[in-house]
């Protein structure tokens, strides 16, 4: 097998506390790469580095783990820019939100929706995100569902079964039908190309009860379960979330104590992943992210990618977001963006620059990864490694 050095790097982001200074970022400095096929083979000193096929001068600059997005909804079609420039220009909108959304995706080809999600992975992929988590939840009839799950498998092994992201509209007046279909022929349909399964838990989508009908439903047909839980207000999802050891609670911007010491108690099982790219497209209150921290609760940042409330493919600028208004460090920014994302899909092989983790990597037009945060905007991401490939950039 072919393999590569990656050497000259400044500093270098393991998030392997073992080794370089201790901390959870694990720092290298003066470091050198080396992938064999799609795995990383050796960490360590420059001077040290055995030999390889060929080299990447990374120039001094600095080199991370390729980010783990774990929340999008990238299989969709239209947009919603006049709901989002009436929003932002002080005017009401009276269409329907996510409903735009699902009437365009149903209206879609196959091969429309395809290309569509493919273009949004490129642009994710340009800006250093390696692994991506997408869900369904734009079709809500059985076979739009399975389709956009479907179409999400050929691209990404961390697929999400969102059949509960709003009661579908042509269920309005018998909400309680509509969540037996999510429970029984759409779950049915659907399981076969997903690995998770999620509900929107929120007052005018599905209530405490029906997501834990949806979520143990979902358990029961192999999918593990990630909930949307207290975005836009309090309420029981990321109880719910802890009790049934779902892999995620998703936005958290509404916790009381006690859902933080939940998510604290939990921090082994159940991830806080929070996304700040809806919260800035809605200029709604920004979650909390030092006090989950301080509490103990283990965090993911993700962008929520999505036509609606997040439109953002960018984990750079989420970071950037988190640390100037959520009370994160850099360090703590970065570490939930690779790690705390893998930790988000249970992942192991994913997020670390550690041999035998899988080979994605991400060099940055700057000497540290605090820059990610200290210079917002601007495209720092200059190569990306995935899979021992390199994807994106070169210089
Ligand atoms: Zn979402």
């Amino acid at each position: 097998m072919t393999t590569t050095a990656i050497t000259n790097i400044g500093s270098l982001v393991t998030n392997d506390p073992s080794v370089g200074d201790g901390s959870p970022l694990g720092l290298l400095q003066d470091a050198t790469v080396v992938i064999e096929g799609d795995k990383i083979a050796w960490v360590g000193p420059a001077g040290e580095a055995p030999a390889a096929d060929t080299a990447f001068d990374a120039q001094g600059r600095a080199v991370i783990p390729g980010f783990v997005d774990s929340h999008s909804h990238l299989v969709f079609a239209g947009d919603r820019t006049a709901e989002f420039n009436a929003r932002m220009s002080g005017r009401s909108y009276s269409a329907g939100g996510i409903r735009t959304t699902v009437a365009a995706t149903r209206a879609a080809t196959d091969a429309e929706l395809e290309a569509n999600l493919v273009r949004h992975l490129d642009e994710a992929r340009r800006q250093g995100t390696t692994t991506f988590e997408t869900k369904s939840g734009y079709g809500l009839t059985v076979a739009d569902e399975a389709r956009a799950l479907r179409i999400a498998a050929a691209h990404t092994e961390e697929v999400t079964y969102l059949g509960a992201h709003i009661v579908s509209p042509d269920y309005a007046e018998d909400p309680a039908a509509y969540v037996d279909l999510v429970t029984g022929e759409m779950l049915a349909a659907c399981a076969p190309y997903a690995r998770w399964v999620d509900v929107f838990c929120e007052k005018g989508a599905f209530d405490g009860d029906q997501a834990r009908a949806i979520l143990t439903a979902g358990a029961a047909a192999g999918l593990i379960p990630r909930v949307h839980a207290n975005q836009l207000s309090y309420g029981p999802g990321v109880q719910l979330a802890v009790e049934l050891e779902a892999a995620s609670a998703d936005h958290c911007t509404h916790l009381t104590d006690a859902d933080v010491d939940a998510l604290a108690q939990a921090a082994a099982t159940t991830v806080a992943t929070l996304l700040p790219g809806a919260e800035f497209s809605t200029r709604a209150q920004w979650p909390d992210a030092r006090r989950l921290i301080d509490a103990g609760a283990t965090v993911a940042l993700s962008t929520d990618c999505n036509p609606g409330s997040s439109y953002t493919s960018s984990m750079p600028f989420c970071i950037a977001l988190a640390v100037r208004d959520m009370g994160m460090t850099p360090d703590e920014a970065l570490w939930s963006a690779t790690a705390g994302g893998a930790r988000a899909l249970r992942r192991t092989d994913i997020g670390t620059v550690t041999p035998g983790a899988r080979a994605d990597l991400a060099v940055l037009d700057a000497p540290s990864h605090v820059h990610l945060a200290y210079r917002p905007g601007v495209p720092l991401v200059s190569a990306v490694w995935q899979r021992g490939v390199r994807v994106a950039g070169g210089r």
